[in-house]
């Protein structure tokens, strides 16, 4: 059934033109939404949300998020502290994913796909790792992800750091995901990949015609790395391996590049993601969009699925490495739609919206937005959120699966996760 949104402040995402008007909503897949005058619409065979003193704008979306780090909020510290990038790679993460099994998978999807819609988002892009259940795992998280309604590009992060046997497994997972869906070519990262892997990965892109989804330069260990063993710099390396002539291309972080390699980048259509929180919390750098062009989008690395939270950090955290204003931060944090729309990915529709009550002491207006966005709005806000043109969040609650019961299956399988992992 259709929705009619009656008597909205309705919000153009783009031009941030307001528009006071009745929306109808219609329920299918990339749908356009139509706006009466507000008042004028009859609700006639319409489910009607009553809008009035609501802000309605185009919902959100994660430019780079991990599934499988979903459980492990609260999880006991590794017996050795970490005391460098790569060791928090291996006492961490490596660990962690190596124990995932499909019920884990599955519960860390639910769980992230929950996450996301309750704090707005209605797409995700996702970067998954899970070398003891490689094949089908694609599959687990894309059908979590559209049992809560949430949209999705997804890809297995392939690596050669756990020997040939597990990095041919990734690609072949991963071709066999794109014969049937949306999705990209992952891979960890330059010094995890080899050049037979990277090559191999880059003969599926070109036979799905699809883009890569690869960490870069997130830590100066990548780029030491790649010097040592490749004699050059890691973005000259996936250049010469065609991985940066896609538009649907993501870089992740891109935090220690020199001026050539900025430069290079400004010139490729492919696109950077900016995960400011994640880079503070493993003390790798600070994030700078210094001559990098416009490609740039925002994600949340995995740490949660808030992406107003991640804007905020990129602002504040941007006033010291980066050139960004409330202008700029706006745009990164909408650009995933560029990158979506741009590519023809489906499940991004004009029919993806978000109702926020937002309470706020002063005016809202066209030309004073950003600065709410950057220091009043906030996920309390949201109220109800529409994907494909389906309600699937109202008033705060989840009304597709039931949360209550996948949380408390969640924590159980988290315990049963950390459990494998010796914690
Ligand atoms: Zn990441």
């Amino acid at each position: 059934m259709s929705l009619l949104l009656k008597n909205a402040t309705f919000i153009h995402w783009d031009s941030l033109h307001f528009e006071q008007a009745d929306i109808l909503v219609p329920a299918v897949q990339d749908a356009k939404i139509t706006l009466m005058k507000a008042g004028s619409a009859e609700p006639d065979g319409h489910k009607v949300i009553d809008c009035s003193g609501k802000l309605v704008t185009k919902s959100f979306a994660v430019g780079h998020h991990h599934v499988y780090s979903a459980l492990a909020r609260g999880m006991p510290a590794p017996p050795k502290a970490p005391n460098n990038f790569r060791e928090i790679l291996e006492y961490i993460w490596w660990t962690l994913d190596k124990s995932l099994d499909e019920e884990t998978i599955r519960y860390s999807a639910l769980s992230t796909a929950m996450a996301a819609a309750k704090a707005g988002s209605t797409f995700v892009i996702d970067h998954h790792a899970s070398p003891n259940c490689i094949e089908g795992a694609l599959d687990i998280i894309a059908d979590a992800f559209d049992e809560v309604g949430v949209g999705h590009l997804l890809c297995y992060e392939v690596t050669d750091r756990d020997g040939q046997e597990r990095a041919e497994q990734g690609l072949l997972e991963t071709a066999r995901y794109l014969e049937k869906r949306q999705g990209l070519v992952g891979l960890h990262a330059s010094f995890t990949v080899g050049p037979d892997t990277l090559g191999s990965a880059v003969e599926i892109m070109s036979e799905f015609d699809a883009g890569a989804h690869i960490h870069l330069a997130e830590d100066k260990y990548d780029q030491e790395h790649c010097l040592h063993e490749y004699y050059q710099r890691v973005v000259s390396r996936l250049n010469e391996a065609g991985i940066l002539e896609s538009s649907k291309t993501i870089l992740v972080h891109g935090l220690h590049l020199d001026a050539a390699e900025r430069k290079l980048l400004n010139k490729k259509t492919c696109w950077l993601v900016q995960n400011m929180e994640s880079n503070l919390k493993n003390k790798v750098g600070l994030f700078s969009g210094n001559n990098l062009g416009s490609n740039i989008m925002l994600g949340t690395d995995g740490m949660h699925s808030d992406m107003l939270r991640s804007a905020k950090a990129a602002f504040f955290t941007g006033q010291i490495a980066d050139t960004i204003n409330f202008k700029t931060a706006y745009q990164r944090f909408r650009n995933v739609h560029n990158y979506l729309s741009i590519n023809n990915f489906t499940g991004d529709g004009e029919n993806n919206l978000v109702v926020l009550d937002y309470d706020s002491p002063t005016e809202v207006t066209k030309e004073n937005f950003t600065g709410h966005f950057v220091f009043g709005l906030s996920a309390n806000h949201i109220r109800n959120v529409i994907s494909k043109g389906r309600l699937i969040v109202e008033n705060r609650k989840l009304l597709t699966v039931n949360e209550p019961e996948v949380l408390k299956e969640a924590s159980k399988q988290a315990r049963r996760l950390w459990k494998k992992m010796g914690r």
